[in-house]
């Protein structure tokens, strides 16, 4: 068999059903990053036409000295009103879609929980950050797009520094992994590869989901490497090393900087326009905004920046999924498990559909398609076999393999 006849062979294990599922499925979120841009807009244009935070900020600045503070205060009024306004999409999306597709495992109260902890999170977290972002505008008016897209490096950094140890555990336990054969082996792989890993983490990822998934997170001194309980309970010893294997290929290549340098280019460029068109559309004051650096006009800024962020959505895309495919590669030369890669890459196909066109792929994928993935695994065992440094075995999925795939009843 040759790898693409391997690959459709693999693919065909899913069944007309499941990939109908899942093309409608990943599909559908191309129209819902539309609809949430097109909600964040008119969210903003109604915030701009009641001229809401003008008001607030003629209200607060006679008692409120302080910039920073009164920039925070615009930016919380302005996240509550914006969250307020997008809530019925964010609650579709991320509640009821991910049910009805048998992905979400949670129930109405907890999902409900978890989304006021993350908005509580964001909350602060946009407090500090932008209003920070004023103060540099207000200081440097020309050349705040360079600082400010170091202030976001830094400000990142911090934020994936310590959301291992202070943001992941509000939503998930971490546990070491149980000690036994797979462990040993997933140490070893690390050890192997020069990762100074003594532990790999597993987390409840089955509080929230049926997904199948793992992370490297963490900076510095944080950084590590965690598996979701799915990923053991669903997929076969062989897919786990193949999975972990990618994750220390994250580690070992320095994915997480890597992405951050070239996230910071994209960033800068978008701040540049950003201030050209805020500069342009208020002029000498319109719609109460006093200039391109008062945190009045911040509902402007958000929706010039979301229509921004959304046009460089596939620049951002891009340089992810050149990453995992580096991370791929990695993992399949040192796990050695191609029918492992092709076992993940189709339980992947839950959330993400198999089979994409070139132009689809370039705009919407953070990752290889599964059909890339699977034909990858089935061009390298092929190679291997053929030099004599893999077993000779059937280059397409085993008698009757069948995809461990979640049980979709009805939308229950
Ligand atoms: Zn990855």
């Amino acid at each position: 068999m040759i790898p693409e006849q391997a690959t459709q062979a693999w693919i065909a294990t899913m069944g007309p059903e499941a990939i109908a599922r899942s093309n409608s499925y990943f599909e559908g979120g191309y129209f819902l990053m539309l609809a949430g841009w097109a909600v964040t807009v008119v969210s903003c244009i109604l915030l701009i036409w009641l001229k809401l935070l003008p008001r607030v900020r003629d209200g607060i600045e006679g008692r409120i000295k302080n910039g920073f503070v009164q920039g925070a205060i615009l930016v919380i009024v302005a996240t509550i009103a914006l969250s307020i306004l997008s809530f019925p999409l964010d609650l579709y999306a991320g509640f009821y879609r991910e049910h009805q597709f048998g992905l979400a495992t949670q129930t109405l109260p907890a999902w409900l929980s978890e989304f006021a902890i993350g908005f509580g999170i964001n909350l602060i977290i946009s407090a500090l950050f932008i209003s920070g972002l004023y103060q540099i505008v207000k200081r440097a008016p020309n050349t705040w797009w360079i600082w400010g897209a170091g202030v976001t490096g830094a400000f990142m950094a911090l934020m994936i520094a310590i959301a291992p140890v202070f943001i992941a555990p509000l939503f998930n336990t971490y546990t070491p992994m149980e000690p036994g054969p797979l462990r040993d082996d997933i140490i070893a792989m690390a050890q192997a590869n020069g990762v100074p890993a003594n532990d790999v983490y597993v987390f409840d990822e089955s509080r929230q989901s049926n997904r199948v998934t793992a992370n490297v997170s963490g900076l510095f001194g944080t950084t590590r490497i965690a598996l979701a309980d799915n990923l053991l309970e669903r997929v076969s010893p062989e897919g786990v090393r193949m999975v972990m294997a990618h994750e220390i290929g994250h580690y070992v290549l320095r994915h997480v900087v890597s992405i951050l340098v070239f996230t910071l280019f994209v960033v800068a460029i978008v701040f540049a326009l950003l201030g050209t068109a805020m500069t342009r559309l208020i002029g000498d004051g319109r719609w109460g905004i006093r200039s391109v650096g008062d945190p009045a006009g911040l509902p402007l800024v958000i929706a010039v920046a979301a229509t921004l962020f959304t046009l460089a959505t596939p620049l951002f895309n891009n340089i992810t999924r050149f990453h995992e495919h580096q991370a791929d590669i990695f993992g399949i030369n040192a796990s050695r498990e191609p029918a492992g890669f092709a076992e993940t890459a189709l339980l992947l196909s839950e959330y993400r559909k198999m089979q994409p066109g070139p132009l689809e792929k370039w705009l919407f994928y953070t990752h290889p398609s599964g059909y890339d993935r699977i034909h990858m695994a089935m061009t390298w065992q092929a190679h291997e076999m053929e030099a004599g440094r893999y077993p000779q075995g059937p280059l397409g999925p085993p008698e009757g393999y069948r995809p461990d795939f979640v049980v979709v009843d009805g939308g229950e």
